[in-house]
């Protein structure tokens, strides 16, 4: 029995992985949940589940969770606030601790997951932007393994396995597109939310999709691939995929390539993390291949995707500049989802909260946190000159 917390539990990963857990009782108990501020759909999840732990972001909204459950959720114990997320990734009774609350909050429950020696499934892709030298030394220390969960990052783990990292030549990093890849740049002005919030291929959360929109997503897993795999920033290449059937690729120094493949369903990459080094039972069909059009592959557009190029500067300078491009650019979203600013602003906010920056080399983690801090101050301060 693999006992796991799901920190994020209310969110697209989070129930993604639940309805895995709900397929396999025989092989996985949920023992901690966490979620920002969703009480009812909380509730819910602890009626079903009985976890040990139920952790919430603030007080208020633990009161309410606890007022909704009644005498329903006298077996868990309710908690608030980052020491309570952090507690839910310690429990002693835990094995695995799936990372996939949304953004920066997610980095002090991973190092405390990982400090604690726990099994990580890490979603939280932000966590390996913020902090990613930190986080990996930390797991290194630990000997702990982290599963990605991000579908390309778990294409290119699977591509690994039995493979040595030196003889990697170059990752081949599928990304959709989005739904502007076809989108004239002259039309980029009139995006609407509802348009960027209409992603082709995927179901996710806003954030996550918002950055798909804007590539954002793609820079991030650019740094998240370097981190996880210590391969150079130089060595990856985004493919536009918008099939999202290949899920990543890794070509080696003899010239043969190895992609995986699947159908664009999260719960793949999920069970893959969670289950490793088993594999389970999963209802998915392949993909049709017979009666495919094809598979295409392009090169990304960078002029009318910015943030691609912004998030290549960040990781090629390394220090606290991809903290603060990833903080800057979780305002830019927020605003944007907020209806405060253009869809086209959100790269050049970034972009303006980088320019101002300057960098810290070889940061420690207070030196993070100062610039994550920095930097959101710093774009709020030009959301509100715009
Ligand atoms: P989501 O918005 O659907 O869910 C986020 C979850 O985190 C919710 O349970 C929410 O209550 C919780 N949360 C939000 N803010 C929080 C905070 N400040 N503190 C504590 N909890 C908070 O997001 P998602 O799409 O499930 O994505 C989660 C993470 O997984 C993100 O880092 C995203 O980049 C990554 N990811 C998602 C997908 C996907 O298909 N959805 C794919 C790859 C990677
Ligand atoms: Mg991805």
């Amino acid at each position: 029995m693999n006992r796991l917390a799901v920190l994020g539990a209310t969110g697209s990963i989070g129930s993604s992985c639940l309805s895995i857990v709900r397929a396999h009782p025989d092989k996985f108990k949920i023992t901690a949940l966490t979620c920002a501020s969703n009480v009812h759909a909380m509730a819910k999840l602890i009626e079903e589940f009985s976890p040990e732990l139920a952790v919430v972001m603030d007080e208020k909204a633990a009161e309410t969770l606890a007022c909704l459950l009644g005498s329903h959720g006298k077996s868990t114990q309710i908690l608030h606030g980052q020491d309570g997320f952090c507690q839910a990734a310690t429990l002693p009774s835990v094995d695995t601790v799936l990372l996939a609350m949304v953004g920066a909050a997610g980095l002090a429950p991973a190092l405390s997951a990982i400090e604690a020696r726990k099994k990580i499934a890490l979603a939280n892709k932000e966590t390996l932007v913020m902090a990613g030298e930190i986080v990996m030394e930390t797991a290194r220390k630990c000997g702990v393994d982290i599963l990605p969960v991000d579908s390309e990052h778990s294409a290119i783990y699977q591509c690994l396995a039995g493979n040595r990292t030196s003889h990697v030549k170059q990752i081949f990093l599928t990304a959709s597109g989005g739904p502007f890849r076809d989108t004239p740049a002259e039309d980029f002005s009139d995006i609407t939310l509802e348009q960027a919030l209409c992603h082709p291929n995927w179901q996710m959360g806003k954030k996550i999709t918002i950055d798909s929109a804007t590539l954002m997503n793609k820079g991030l897993e650019i740094i998240e691939a370097v981190h996880l795999f210590g391969i150079p920033m130089e060595m990856i290449q985004v493919l536009v995929h918008p099939q999202s059937i290949v899920h990543s690729m890794v070509g080696f120094c003899d010239g043969s390539i190895i992609a995986q493949m699947g159908k664009p369903d999260m719960k793949q990459a999920i069970a893959h993390a969670i289950a490793h080094p088993q594999r389970i039972e999963l209802a998915e069909d392949f993909p049709d291949f017979a009666s495919m059009q094809g598979l295409d592959f392009a090169k990304p557009d960078t002029q009318k995707f910015p943030c691609l190029v912004l998030a290549r500067q960040a990781c090629k300078k390394g220090g606290t500049l991809p903290a603060v491009m990833n903080a800057a650019n979780e305002i830019a979203v927020q605003a944007f989802l907020e209806q405060t600013i253009q869809f086209i602003d959100i790269p050049r906010i970034i972009s303006q909260v980088m320019d101002a920056h300057k960098t810290v080399p070889k940061p420690e983690l207070s030196h993070i946190l100062q610039a994550d801090a920095w930097a959101r101050q710093e774009a709020l301060s030009r959301i509100g000159a715009l």
